[in-house]
């Protein structure tokens, strides 16, 4: 059975402090969440060391790694970096990187291997932007993304990976795209994966939502048949609704 998952990205959000303050608000809550639900928090880099030391039930995940192995990149954290700190998830290929950042597909399907390559499970992100789901290119724009971004790995990698479909339009936006909208992408991608690696591999694949949810619209959005979970920004900020989301199944 593919996994139900709920991952808080906290982006550039919280100091060090904060964000021990946070992960351990969290954690004492964690216990109200069905053991079934992987509990993920993905952390800036300077604090994934503390924060593990703060977690136990809740997992960690770090938002971004380099696309290179090692050596002369300034300011850049490697998978193996990551790794090292306990951390067992990373997201790969947010909105905010890919537009601002310029992070194209072959960058990051270079860092889903090295994810891979260090026991990081990715949480891949796609999505489309409102001028393209306007001019009805939001599957078109999807399945490419897929393709560049993962479509290159083995069924056994494959397997590895964790989806997070994020309309472009709904993140941080208050817009949240609506549960038919939700389920019909998601079901979309579903099947783009079956046809590249077979039924078995795409029932495996737990495919988060993400963009605007929040304690009010989870449990509608969870209740698609192919909507896995969410990725969560903004209300995963406050301990209380990011448990209300988990607690939405
Ligand atoms: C995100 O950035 O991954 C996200 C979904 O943000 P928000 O929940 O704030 O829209």
């Amino acid at each position: 059975m593919r996994k139900k998952i709920v991952a808080g990205n906290w982006k550039m959000n919280t100091t060090l402090q904060e964000g021990i303050k946070l992960a351990s608000e969290v954690e004492s809550l964690s216990s109200q969440v069905p053991s079934d639900v992987t509990l993920i928090v993905c952390v800036p880099f300077t604090h994934l060391t503390e924060v593990k030391k703060v977690i136990n039930r809740t997992q960690l995940g770090a938002e971004n790694c380099a696309s290179e192995v090692s050596g002369a990149y300034t300011g850049e954290v490697s998978a193996a970096m990551v790794a090292s700190t306990g951390a067992n998830y990373v997201i790969i290929g947010h909105s905010e990187r890919r537009s601002y950042y310029h992070e194209t597909d072959e960058i990051l399907a270079k860092k889903v291997k090295l994810a891979l390559a260090n026991q990081l499970t990715p949480i891949f992100c796609i999505g489309e932007l409102l001028s393209e789901r306007e001019a009805n290119r939001h599957f078109e724009v999807v399945k490419s993304q897929l393709q560049k971004g993962l479509f290159d790995l083995s069924a056994d990698d494959f397997g590895k990976i964790v989806i997070a479909y994020e309309p472009v339009w709904a993140i941080g936006t208050g817009k949240t795209a609506t549960s038919e909208q939700a389920q019909e992408m998601h079901y979309f991608i579903r099947n783009t994966i079956s046809e590249r690696y077979g039924k078995e591999v795409a029932k495996e694949t737990s495919i988060l939502y993400g963009g605007s949810c929040n304690d009010k619209n989870a449990a509608e959005l969870f209740a698609n048949p192919d909507v896995d979970g969410g990725l969560i920004g903004g209300a995963s900020l406050k301990a209380e609704s990011f448990i209300a989301i988990a607690r939405s199944f």
